[in-house]
């Protein structure tokens, strides 16, 4: 097994803003997602701290955020489909819809670089906006380069932070 290629990697970010029944709280949440994110075909690398989170739009509840890097030989498609699944067992005991969030899963980088179809864009769009997910992707993974815009995951978790002042100003009064 030495002489193996290396796997494939993916870092998945993991969110919930809900007690599960089962599992508690949403940080007991995530610990449970990353147990079941292992499997026969998914390795787990590395994971970020979880991180508590103010809530993003009308939802009141706070989020835990992490990241988890994972090797695998899935193709994009199969991993997406396997995160959907994982969602939908956490997601249906609670019978909660979109807002209040059990667990969500996304890929956000994959070592294949970059995947565009109707339903799965890598790397995840919105992650070089959010500092929930480049601050515990930066724990795990900060020279991991951005495929389409070369920044490292340090290097854009800086800008996040340089930008905000910007859009303060930007407020007229
Ligand atoms: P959301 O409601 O944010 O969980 O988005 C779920 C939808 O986003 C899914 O139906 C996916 O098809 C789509 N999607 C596109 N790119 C990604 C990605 N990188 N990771 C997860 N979902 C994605």
């Amino acid at each position: 097994m030495s002489n193996a290629i290396p796997l494939p990697l993916y870092a998945i970010g993991l969110g919930s803003n809900r007690r599960h029944p089962r599992f508690g709280d949403p940080r007991a949440v995530l610990m449970a997602a990353l147990a079941a994110l292992e499997s026969d075909d998914i390795e787990a690398v590395d994971a970020s701290p979880i991180i508590a989170t103010a809530p993003l739009g009308p939802s009141r509840r706070r989020y835990a955020n992490a990241v988890a890097l994972v090797a695998s030989t899935l193709a994009p498609p199969e991993m997406l489909a396997r995160l959907q699944a994982i969602e939908a067992a956490f997601g249906r005991r609670t019978g909660q819809r979109w807002g209040a969030r059990t667990l969500d899963l996304d890929i956000l980088l994959w070592s294949g670089g970059v995947w565009s179809d109707a339903v799965l864009n890598i790397p995840h769009p919105a992650m070089a906006q959010r500092d929930f997910v480049l601050g515990p992707l930066r724990a795990i993974v900060p020279d991991w380069r951005h495929p389409l815009t070369a920044h490292s995951v340090r290097q854009l978790a800086a800008r996040l932070v340089r930008a905000k002042p910007v859009d303060r100003t930007a407020t007229p009064h």
